[in-house]
């Protein structure tokens, strides 16, 4: 059991697939908290991403943790905004942690994503609760470990780990946000589900989806 190279590029690509098709919604969620642009924002970034993967002309596709970070460099140069440069880190993080790896384990999965919150977390300076995209990737990280250390499926643990991130996501309506443009809004900020949060529960389906059932073999 383990992610291959190309199951982790078939979950980019899946996650581009998935910003693409919430474009509007993200764009509307960012609206009523925001500028309005993170749909705009993620979708440039994540079809500079397809694009750059589809003409890779790279014959030996073994390093894992070089496409994670060719991900992550294309995200924050094309990406204005906090949302890019953030999702940059969270990829370029994972690339580090999955450096010259040809496929990964579950726990190296959950090691690289844990790493690449933890990126997230050092360079936004958010805290759980703080109304981010943090709220969605954290429980969800947790989840992963949890599950995997109990001696759960890996399909069990990413399904369980996608779960997650939308109860994370879905937590954040009631907060105030302490952090990025929507902390502008003081207390008018609370009753508005979080645009970053609502794309990295994306990012975890998009996982969950791809990896799960006749994903990982
Ligand atoms: P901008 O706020 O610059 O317009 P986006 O609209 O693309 O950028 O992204 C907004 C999202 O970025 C927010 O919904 C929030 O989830 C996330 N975000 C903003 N600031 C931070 C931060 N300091 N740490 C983590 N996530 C943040
Ligand atoms: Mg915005």
């Amino acid at each position: 059991m383990s992610v291959s190279y190309s199951q982790v590029t078939d979950w980019v690509s899946a996650f581009a697939v998935a910003v693409a098709e919430n474009k509007e919604y993200l764009t509307e969620l960012d609206s009523a908290i925001g500028d309005a642009d993170h749909g705009i924002n993620m979708n440039r970034g994540m079809q500079a991403v397809v694009g750059k993967l589809g003409a890779s002309t790279a014959d030996d596709q073994t390093d894992i943790g070089a496409l994670l970070k060719t991900v992550g460099m294309t995200l924050v140069s094309t990406v204005g905004g906090a949302g890019g440069p953030l999702y940059g880190t969270l990829f370029l993080q994972m690339g580090a942690s999955a450096a010259g790896k040809p496929e990964l384990s579950p726990q190296d999965w959950a090691d690289a994503l844990a790493a690449g919150v933890a990126g997230v977390q050092k360079r936004g300076k958010a805290e759980r609760g703080d109304k981010t995209m943090l709220d969605a990737l954290m429980p969800a990280v947790d989840k992963l470990q949890d599950a995997l250390a109990s001696g759960a499926s890996f399909d069990d643990a990413v399904q369980a780990s996608a779960t997650a991130a939308q109860e994370g996501m879905t937590a954040t309506i009631p907060l105030v946000a302490h952090k990025g443009r929507a902390s502008y809004l003081g207390e008018r900020s609370a009753n508005h589900q979080d645009p970053g949060a609502t794309s990295s529960w994306l990012l975890l389906r998009a996982a969950a989806d791809t990896f799960s059932g006749n994903g990982a073999d």
